[in-house]
Order: C-alpha cells, then structure tokens, then sequence
C-alpha cells in the first residue's frame, strides 16, 4: 500500500487541529475545509496544513466532502468526530471514490449507530446490555407488561439517537404511553427515524467506557478504561482514565466484554465500548461509538500512545506498533471540557467574540483547542473552547494541576464554565471518588456561582487587547435575539 500523502480532515475546530498535528509529524499534508467567516482566526492556528474556503454546511455535505478530498489530491480522509463521523454513506462514499475512511468499514457504523443493532451485537457477544426491549412491533399492553417486569424508572431512547440527546426517564406506568408518544415524535424530527426503545433507568449509575483499537487483519486490543461519569445533561465534561473505581480485574473483565463486541461486528480501527455501572458493580453494555472520541487524550496520556497515529498508520498498511497488551495504565489523567456555557442558566450555550485567551502551561499539561484571542464561538457549533488535559502520577496530583490550570486559564469576553469545573474538582465527593451521573444535579447549589468578575491583571490586558484590535461588539444578533457578541464594556476599566 501507497503511504499517505495528503489527508482531508472533515471537520473543524480542536479535533481537525488534534488530527493535523499527528499527520504532519506522519509527514502527510493535512487539508481542511475551512468556513470563510472563521479563516482569518485559523490560518495562524494550522500552519502547513492546506486551507480550503468553504462555504456553511459543508461539514455536513458528503458529496462536497468527498469531491474535495479528490480536486486537492487526498488519498483518505479523517472524519474526526461530529458531523458525518459516524454516518456509513459518508463512510461508503469515501470508499466508493476510490479513497480510504480513516474509520471502520461503512457496515459497522451502520450495524453500531443503531442503538438497537448494537445491542443485538453486544447480547451475541455475550455481554449483557442494560436490560431493555424494542417496542417497534409490539401493542401497548404488551409494551406496559415488559416495562411492569424489567421495572420504573425506564428511559425510552432514540434507536439513532446520540449527544445526550433523544432520552426520556419514565418514573411509571401513567407516564408511559404519553413518553413513547413524544419521544417517538421528537426522534423522527431529530434522528429522521422515530424508533425508539425502552431501558431499565440504572439508579446511581457511573459511565465508564472502555477504548478498543482492532488492527487490520491484527489484534483487537483495549486500553482500559475512562471514567465519564461527571455529566450535565448526560453530555461528559469531566473524564478521568483510569478510574476510582475500577481494579485490575474489573478493568479485565470489561476489556475482554469490549473486544469481543468489536470483534464480533468486525470492527476496524478505534472506537468506544460505552457501558453502564451499577453500584453493585454490574456493568451492562451502553452503546458503541465508531470514531475517535472527545475524550481519548486521557487514555493517550496514561498508556503512552498516540491512537491517531495508529488510526492513519493502519490504515495505510503499517504494521502493528510494539504493544504491552497486558499493561496497566500509569499515572492518572484528567481532561476538562471549557465550553463557552453558562451553568448558571441550565448550562446555555453563550456563543460570541473570545477577547482575550490565554492556555495553561507547564508539565503534564496538554491544551487542545482551535481558538485564540479574537475568535468568535459561533450559534451554530458545539460551544466547546477548549479541552484541558493534565496528567500526574496520581489522582490527587492531577486534580491540583487540573485547578492550577483552570485558575489560570484567561477567556474573556464568553462565559464560560470553567470556574465551575473548579467547583466540581474541589468538591469533596468529587475528591474522594464518590460520584455517579446525577453529581452535577445532586449538588447544583455547591456547584453553582457567579461568573466572577475578572481581576486589575485581566482588565489591563483585556484594555491592551481592545486597544490593538477595536471595539468588538459589533451588533449582530442570533436567531433567538441574542446579541452574537455579547456587550463586553463591564470587563474594560
Ligand atoms: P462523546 O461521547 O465523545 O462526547 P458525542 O456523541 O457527545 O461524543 O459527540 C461528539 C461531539 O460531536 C460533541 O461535541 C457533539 O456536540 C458533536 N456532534 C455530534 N453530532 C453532531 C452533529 N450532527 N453536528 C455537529 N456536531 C455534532
Ligand atoms: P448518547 O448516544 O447520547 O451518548 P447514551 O446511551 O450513551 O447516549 O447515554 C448517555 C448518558 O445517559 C449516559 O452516559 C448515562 O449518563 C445516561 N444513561 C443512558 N442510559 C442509561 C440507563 N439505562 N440508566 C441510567 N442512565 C443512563
Ligand atoms: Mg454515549
């Protein structure tokens, strides 16, 4: 096989820079479509890497995708995740055009992007989902006597649901048809597909998800786990690898369940082993992402990997790279998500104009982000600024580098969560290990506080900042009325 030479990246933002770092330490040409409102703010950020104006919606626009991997002369394209990631026509498109996906093969999206599917694929591996049955073929007293047995709290889900979104908990039977009937309405206009099924809702539960990679015609290997059990609606912003929680043997057992769920499906590449842990320490199979995830630098950090490396290098043919199996991850990794949200309005997303940023630095510290001082976070994205990622030999040492960090991270001119992961990584139970998905509701009233009112050092740089670059409230409004770039003359002297 051909090495690489020019790889089209689908996608934008933290992820498209993450991808084109590794390409260009592969020697390959990383070629990114770029939005022309964001080019100017990106150009200092992918040097090397060839920009292609592009106008709205072309990260979604297969066709477009594909035609500009071939005018550019990609001889593969990354996806990324978001957006057509985990879409098999993208993938068999891609294919189709003599290009090769940097993914699985278009049937495994296909078979783990339906929720349903997958869980066929999981019980057939042997590993048990979360109990729960399809209600597609089934009458309504049929549909309340298997709820009656599996047992309230249920959630009815979106087969080809995902984001957090297209979930419904039922606490009983009164809810229940009225639930079905709305979420079955709501995951046709989200999803374009309205099947919906049902689950037993876990109490107490935590996530933790397991990274596989299956070598082409080679091992399918785990490593380990992440703990994303810290969630606002059912969305992660805090994952940790390892985890509290989980032992040699139960990082074993969970691994083995990952493998052969992505052995059985015939799985290539990386993805992620969702599941479910009860407090009694039961686990049940959730879902299967077929992408490289959001939060895979946690793992890259305690195993000493670079899983974009592996996702290109095996794509091209490359052999396997040296690989301790049997090892346990070292040290602790913890990543942050900073979103540009306001936890104090139901964690709203609070789009607008990036006065001033400023990353962490230091040992252990890893910032993976695609915006500097000026960028605009715009309505039609994930408000996601920045990831921050630490790594220390310990947990306790990682959560203090962690908060230096954030403490330290400037970003004027957004509101942000940041003050409030701060919350969340002093917050006792959070310190000491005990935590399951409800953490941010059970503890909203800790957790919660005012933006704080930058400090005389910020106010100074932010003058500077607004003296050399003008006035940056410029007037336009969302959809919704909002001014895009909110007022920002409290921050300034
Ligand atoms: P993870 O489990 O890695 O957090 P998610 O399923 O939440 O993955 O999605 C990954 C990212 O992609 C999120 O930031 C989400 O907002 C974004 N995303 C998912 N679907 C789309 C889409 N259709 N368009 C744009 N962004 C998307
Ligand atoms: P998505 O595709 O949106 O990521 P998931 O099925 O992975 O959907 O669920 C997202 C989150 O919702 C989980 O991480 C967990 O917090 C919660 N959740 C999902 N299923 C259950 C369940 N059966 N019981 C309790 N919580 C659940
Ligand atoms: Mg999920």
């Amino acid at each position: 096989m051909k090495p690489f030479e020019r790889v089209l990246i689908a996608n934008r933002g933290e992820i498209a820079r993450r991808i084109a770092v590794t390409l260009q330490e592969l020697g390959i040409t990383p070629v990114l479509p770029v939005l022309e409102k964001e080019m100017e703010q990106v150009i200092p950020l992918f040097s090397g890497c060839t920009l292609v104006p592009s106008g709205d919606g072309i990260y979604l626009d297969a066709d477009r995708l594909v035609a500009l991997a071939k005018e550019t002369g990609c001889q593969a394209v990354h996806p990324g995740y978001g957006f057509l990631a985990e879409n098999a026509g993208f993938a068999a498109a891609v294919e189709a055009h003599d290009l090769t996906f940097i993914g699985p093969s278009p049937a495994a999206i296909e078979q783990m992007g339906d929720k349903e599917r997958a869980r066929e694929a999981a019980r057939a591996a042997g590993v048990s989902p979360v109990p729960g049955f399809s209600v597609d073929n089934l009458d309504e007293d049929s549909i309340c006597e298997q709820a009656a047995e599996i047992g309230f709290p249920v959630l009815v889900k979106a087969a080809m649901g995902g984001g957090g979104k297209g979930m419904r908990k039922v606490d009983d039977m009164t809810q229940l048809a009225d639930a079905l009937r709305v979420s079955r309405e709501e995951a046709g206009a989200y999803f374009g597909d309205a099947r919906v099924f049902i689950e037993k809702y876990i109490e107490n539960p935590r996530h933790v998800e397991i990274q596989v990679f299956a070598f082409a015609g080679g091992p399918v290997v785990h490593l380990g786990e992440r703990e994303c059990t810290v969630q606002r609606r059912h969305q992660k912003i805090i994952e940790e690898s390892p985890s509290v929680v989980v032992d040699d043997q139960l990082r074993s057992a969970m691994g083995a369940a990952a493998v052969r769920i992505a052995q059985s499906v015939g799985y290539r590449g990386a993805g992620t082993v969702e599941f479910i842990l009860a407090p009694d320490r039961s686990y049940y199979f959730l879902e299967m992402n077929t992408r490289i995830q959001v939060e895979h630098p946690v793992t890259e950090e305690v195993y000493g990997v670079d899983l974009v490396s592996w996702q290109v290098n095996d794509a091209m043919g490359n052999p396997v790279p040296e690989l301790d199996t049997t090892g346990t991850p070292r040290g602790w990794s913890l990543e942050c998500r900073i979103y540009a949200e306001d936890p104090a309005r139901d964690f709203m997303p609070s789009p607008g104009k990036i006065l001033l940023y400023r990353e962490p630095e230091g040992p252990g510290v890893r910032v993976e982000s695609a915006v500097r001082s000026g960028s605009v976070i715009f309505p039609d994205f994930d408000p996601m600024i920045a990831k921050l990622v630490v790594r220390a030999e310990t947990r306790a040492a990682a959560i203090d580098r962690a908060v230096r960090c954030l403490n330290e991270f400037v970003i004027l001119g957004v509101v942000t969560n940041r003050e409030y992961l701060v919350r969340v990584l002093l917050h006792e139970q959070f310190q000491e290990g005990r935590f399951d998905t409800g953490f941010a509701v059970t503890y909203r009233d800790d957790l919660l506080v005012a933006q704080p009112e930058p400090g005389p050092e910020l106010l100074a740089l932010a003058a500077w900042y607004r003296k050399s670059h003008g006035p940056c409230n410029d007037g336009e409004t969302t959809d919704a009325g909002q001014p895009v770039f909110p007022p920002v003359d409290g921050f300034f002297p």
